[in-house]
């Protein structure tokens, strides 16, 4: 009852957008000075803020959800349609639906939601939109190389407006259900960098995260972006395939085809879990090799060249940009590989093997099959690959953007190189403990084919090598002066910052 008496003290009053206030609520807090000394409500304030009027044309799905969102931020919106009659159920009734004209006429800021082919069409409110701000949001139909972009159409077509290009990666779906879901960057760009900043700060109040990229030029750049399938990913993904095949065919001749050519055995039950289980930690090896390899790669050619001014060659330039996704592609076979090994004995056939191996050994009286030198062999082998897994999945975390913004960049290249090295060197050593002295053993050599784990082995153990080669104080040290600018082709005095010591190296360079 004390409930339904305070309901009917407070007299309700719907506001200007539609929501049902209290009479006490709807007066100014706080209020403010006018130019002749009087107070003005903080309300009138606000209201001035808020009074840019925005519009939208086009009726479609885009126009809707972003009428939805500007209203649910505070703004004023007209939405300009050639049916408004029949547009007006579908918008929030906070939002004037009229006609396209009226709504040019009313904005200050206009959003083009109509498909670019349909621009032209608008040219009858040029006058209109003389001096407002035009938001092109539209995308081509497919990806384009040449030519003006849409904006810059629209540019040409209304040249007394002032045109920004943007919000055409955000759909219609993350407008709705705003930035908590999806991508919250917005690109934009203009010739105009007061247009530009009206639209970055509408963007930003919107709960987007705007990225200026520059003139009306970026545009088609900005246009073509809805159609990079992971744009950095081509390369590494080929690469991680075509070390898979090339692996899985490997084991495939020497554990499958080897046995039934030999022993007419056939052993093609393998094919499923053990084949790939041997050939996945052999692509993670290799692809990890490669991550580090392009950056040695580097320190030798300045090395050679004696200076860092010059550029690298343009495959190492991509290679060593493409660094994280090797890393990630090879995570991800690491730990499918976890995975694979982890479920192997719940298959029937290890289980039939146990069995047989036990009836074996019965049979042959052996009756302690314990064997120190396997023991030790498959714990240290385990352990180490359990390492080596964990710092990998560290390496992995910290190479996503959310995570390296909240690290500094020491602490970002200590876990990306020294502890990167770590995880490379524990794979490898991982892989010598499960190869052990099988090297040494002949029946290993199926087809004249050395067993896999040696043919893994090259590329990280010559990385390996390398790096230690230059981790040489003399070599060290003179990479080092170079990464500081030393160049050997100039004569100029070069000493290090904390090094007292004039070394004859580190004070002239020689032509
Ligand atoms: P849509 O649902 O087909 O709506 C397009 C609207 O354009 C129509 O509702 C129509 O509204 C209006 N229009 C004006 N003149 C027109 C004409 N001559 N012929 C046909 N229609 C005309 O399209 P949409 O999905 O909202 O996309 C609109 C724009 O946003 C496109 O450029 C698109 O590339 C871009 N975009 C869309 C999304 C998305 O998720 N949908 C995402 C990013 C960008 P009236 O009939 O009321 O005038």
């Amino acid at each position: 009852m004390a409930w339904l008496r305070l309901c009917r003290h407070l007299t309700r009053k719907r506001n200007s957008s539609g929501f049902i206030m209290p009479e006490e609520m709807q007066q100014a807090l706080i209020e403010r000075g006018d130019d002749k000394g009087r107070c003005r409500p903080l309300e009138v304030c606000m209201s001035e803020f808020d009074t840019q009027v925005v519009g939208i044309l086009g009726t479609g799905d885009f126009s809707r959800s972003l009428a939805r969102r500007l209203v649910a931020t505070g703004y004023r919106v007209v939405v300009g349609s050639r049916t408004p009659k029949h547009a007006v159920a579908l918008f929030p009734e906070e939002a004037e639906v009229t006609s396209q004209l009226e709504a040019a006429s009313q904005a200050d800021v206009v959003f083009v939601a109509i498909f670019p082919e349909h621009h032209s069409t608008l040219l009858e409110l040029k006058t209109a939109l003389a001096g407002k701000i035009l938001v092109d949001v539209s995308n081509s139909s497919q990806i384009m190389r040449a030519g003006p972009s849409h904006a810059e159409r629209l540019a040409d077509m209304f040249p007394e407006s002032f045109i920004v290009k943007g919000f055409n990666t955000i759909s219609a779906w993350a407008l709705q259900t705003g930035s908590r879901d999806g991508s919250r960057q917005v690109f934009l760009c203009s010739d105009s960098s007061k247009a530009k900043s009206t639209v970055l700060a509408m963007c930003r109040r919107m709960g987007f995260c705007p990225v200026d990229m520059g003139l009306l030029t970026s545009s088609r750049e900005i246009e073509n972006l809805p159609f990079y399938l992971f744009p950095s990913w081509g390369t590494p993904i080929l690469i991680t395939l075509i070390l898979f095949i090339f692996f899985y065919l490997y084991n495939f001749v020497r554990d499958i085809v080897h046995p039934l050519v030999k022993a007419k055995k056939s052993v093609f039950y393998k094919m499923p879990i053990e084949t790939v289980n041997v050939t996945l930690p052999s692509v993670a090896l290799v692809m990890l090799a490669l991550v580090y390899m392009p950056g040695l790669l580097a320190a030798l050619v300045q090395l050679r060249r004696g200076t860092k001014y010059d550029r690298f060659p343009i495959w190492l330039d991509k290679w060593l940009s493409k660094r994280k996704q090797f890393g990630l592609c090879s995570f991800l076979c690491a730990a499918m590989h976890a995975i694979y090994s982890l479920c192997l004995p719940m298959r029937q056939s290890a289980r039939f093997r146990l069995l047989n191996d036990a009836f074996k050994q019965v049979k042959e009286g052996v009756e302690d099959a314990w064997s120190d030198e396997g023991v030790w062999r498959m714990e240290l082998y385990v352990s180490v690959g359990i390492i080596a897994l964990g710092l990998l999945s560290l390496l992995a975390i910290t190479s996503l953007p959310s995570v390296a913004d909240n690290i500094n960049w020491r602490e970002f290249s200590f876990i990306q190189s020294t502890l990167g090295y770590c995880a490379l060197s524990m794979a490898t050593v991982h892989t010598l403990l499960f190869g052990w002295d099988r090297a040494f053993d002949p029946s290993q050599y199926r087809f004249l084919l050395p067993p896999t784990f040696m043919v893994v082995l090259i590329l990280p153990v010559s990385v390996l090598l390398v790096r230690l080669v230059l981790l040489l104080p003399c070599i060290a040290q003179q990479l080092r002066q170079i990464r500081r600018g030393w160049e050997r082709s100039r004569h100029i005095r070069f000493i290090l910052p904390n090094d007292d010591r004039v070394t004859g190296f580190d004070n002239v360079s020689h032509v």
